[in-house]
C-alpha cells in the first residue's frame, strides 16, 4: 500500500457564494514507502489546502485519502486525530516551537502525549537533536538558537513520533538560500535514514530536484513536473 493516497479529491471554499473557489478540482497522488515527492506549485495554487487535507487537518468535498492503507474519509474527529498523531508529521515554513520550552522539550512533548515515557522520550529526543547537527543546543530555548537552528529542531519535532508520512511546506523557506541548502540537506538525510515517506512543497528548484519525483498543482489537478 502506498503510505498516502490521494484519489479524486475536489475542494472549494465559500461554498455556493459568489466568491466559490475550487481549489482542487481532483487531485490524484500515491506516495509510495521511502518515497519523498516534491510539491511544485506557485502562491495561492492550494498546496497549503492539499497538505491540509492529507495530513487530516482539513477534510476534503469529495474525493478519498488513504494513510497507511486506511481510508480516513467518513472518520469522525478523533479517529482522525489519532492517525494524524501516530502517522503524520508536520514542517512549515516558520517552526512554530513553544518559545517557553528548550529544544529537547519540544520534542519530549508531543511523545509523552502520545503516552511514550518520559525517559524513553527523552533519549528520542536526544537521538533525534544529535542526528541533524544540534545536541549540543537541547538545553536553549528557540529564541536563542538561529533559523536554521530552529528549522532542524522543528524537523525532530516532526519526527517525535516516528510517523509515517511527513508533509512540509516551504521547510526552508524563510532561510538564505545557503542555510536553506544546507538544512534542506539535513531534512532530506532524516528522512531517508528513517524510511519515511514526505511530501514536500518548495518553490526551490534546486531543491525539488534532489526528490525522488515532482508533481505540480496546476489548475486544481497535480501534473508531473
Ligand atoms: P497556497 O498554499 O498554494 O498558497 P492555499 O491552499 O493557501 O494556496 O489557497 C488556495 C486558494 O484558496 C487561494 O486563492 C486562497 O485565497 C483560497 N483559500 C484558502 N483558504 C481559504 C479559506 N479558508 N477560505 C476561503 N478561501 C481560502
Ligand atoms: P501558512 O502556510 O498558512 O502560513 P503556517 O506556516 O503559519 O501556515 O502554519 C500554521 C498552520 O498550522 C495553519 O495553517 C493551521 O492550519 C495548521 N495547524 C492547525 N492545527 C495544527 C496541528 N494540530 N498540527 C499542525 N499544524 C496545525
Amino acid at each position: 500500500d502506498p503510505v498516502l493516497s490521494l484519489s479524486g479529491v475536489t475542494k472549494a471554499y465559500n461554498h455556493g457564494q459568489p466568491s466559490e473557489i475550487a481549489v482542487l478540482r481532483g487531485v490524484d497522488l500515491d506516495v509510495a514507502a521511502g518515497e519523498v515527492v516534491a510539491l511544485v506549485a506557485p502562491s495561492g495554487a492550494g498546496k497549503s489546502t492539499l497538505l491540509h487535507i492529507a495530513g487530516l487537518l482539513d477534510t476534503a468535498d469529495a474525493g478519498s485519502v488513504r494513510i497507511a492503507g486506511r481510508e480516513t474519509t467518513g472518520l469522525g474527529d478523533r479517529a482522525r486525530t489519532r492517525i494524524r498523531r501516530r502517522d503524520v508529521g508536520f514542517v512549515y515554513q516558520f517552526h512554530h516551537l513553544l518559545p517557553e520550552f528548550s529544544a529537547l522539550e519540544n520534542i519530549v512533548l508531543p511523545q509523552l502525549a502520545n503516552g511514550i515515557s518520559q525517559s524513553a522520550a527523552r533519549a528520542r529526543a536526544m537521538e533525534l537533536l544529535s542526528s541533524v547537527g544540534v545536541g549540543e543546543r537541547a538545553d536553549h530555548r528557540p529564541a536563542a538558537m538561529s533559523g536554521g537552528e530552529q528549522q532542524r529542531v522543528a524537523f525532530c519535532r516532526a519526527l517525535a513520533n516516528a510517523p509515517r508520512l511527513l508533509l512540509a511546506d516551504e521547510p526552508t523557506g524563510n532561510l538564505d538560500p545557503d542555510t536553506s541548502d544546507q538544512v534542506f540537506g539535513r531534512l532530506l538525510a532524516l528522512v531517508r535514514d528513517t524510511g519515511l515517506s514526505a511530501l514536500i512543497a518548495t518553490h526551490n528548484l534546486d531543491l525539488a530536484a534532489r526528490m525522488d519525483r515532482r508533481v505540480r498543482l496546476d489548475a486544481g489537478v497535480l501534473v508531473p513536473a
